[in-house]
């Protein structure tokens, strides 16, 4: 992830670090060769322009430029820039703060690692945080979907809702959230069905979930590999039913990041967590300014 988009940063700003003069043009040049980085890395044009105006506006002008180290005056900036874009500094917690049962609902298209996630967030609650947590499936459109999501809980070692054959999705949330009420659960992840593309279905049967059980987060999940079109899914699903994070998965691959990077101006949802691997314990929060680090090299 980002290696491409690194090596270019890391030259191109490296670069200007080093020298002891700049000029305007210097800069404009470096931004050139930054702005088709980003392009090729498949970052979304408008968060595109924005960083390069924002970079060169910044480093224009007496103050910087006639510093005593002018590069890595503008190397600076362009990493506070690269922090804004990946959503500002400090990784965004979860958003636990409701009476229990806190309600988790996890969305997402099939295959972007729902799931997955689900189980890594349920093991990451109940190791780290002490909770008691419930996993649910409301996924009655994959046949395999329901025991997929109760064996991922025998191996975090948390209770997953018993199945039972027939129900609605909205039938098993409400039962869900009744098992957790009864039985003093924490925290309930309900892991909702995905479809191949976004539909009205998908978006009506996410809606009708939310209002039985009014999630204090709606989790995104979203596939690092698939670029822009990450962005898109979650801008649609967040104009549909409100995101709260997303959760972008398979950053261990060898995804180019325009998605992290355009995610947050785009969708305006910050991403939470990250997942890095098909274990369990493979995710991990969204620090911007690691990840700014990583790109600068
Ligand atoms: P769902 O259809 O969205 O519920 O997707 P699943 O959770 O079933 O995941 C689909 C596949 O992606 C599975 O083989 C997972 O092990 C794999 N997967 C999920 N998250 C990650 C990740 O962060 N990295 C990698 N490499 N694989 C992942």
């Amino acid at each position: 992830m980002f290696e491409s988009l690194s090596d270019k940063f890391s030259g191109v700003i490296g670069d200007l670090g080093k020298r002891g003069t700049l000029t305007e043009a210097d800069v404009a040049e470096a931004m050139r060769e930054v702005r088709l980085a980003m392009l090729e890395a498949d970052v979304a044009l408008p968060v595109v322009k924005d960083f390069v105006n924002k970079v060169k506006e910044r480093s224009v002008g007496a103050e910087v430029l006639e510093s005593i180290s002018p590069g890595q005056a503008v190397a600076k900036i362009v990493n506070d820039a690269l922090i804004d874009a990946l959503g500002g500094a400090g990784a965004v917690p979860l958003n636990l703060n409701a009476a229990p049962p806190v309600p988790i609902l996890m969305v997402g298209l099939q295959g972007s690692g729902k799931t997955t996630t689900s189980g890594k967030i349920a093991l990451r609650l109940a190791t780290r945080e002490r909770k008691k947590v419930l996993l649910a499936s409301l996924d009655t459109q994959r046949p395999a979907a329901q025991l997929q999501l109760q064996q991922l809980a025998e191996r975090a070692k948390v209770a997953s809702l018993p199945i039972v054959a027939g129900q609605t999705p909205v039938e098993i949330a409400s039962r869900a959230m009744d098992t957790a009420r009864r039985e003093g659960y924490d925290v309930v992840i309900l892991d909702t069905a995905g479809r191949l593309s976004i539909d009205e279905a998908l978006m009506d049967e996410v809606r009708q979930i939310r209002d039985v059980t009014h999630p204090a987060e709606t989790l995104l999940v979203v596939d690092a590999m698939t670029g822009q079109d990450a962005v898109n899914t979650a801008k649609l699903f967040n104009e549909a039913v409100g995101v709260s994070g997303v959760v972008m998965t398979r950053m261990d691959g060898d995804a180019r990041g325009g998605a992290a990077l355009s995610m947050r101006a785009i969708t305006g949802a910050p991403i939470k967590l990250t997942g890095s691997g098909e274990k369990l314990d493979a995710l991990e929060e969204f620090h911007p300014e690691r990840v700014a680090g990583r790109i600068l090299g």
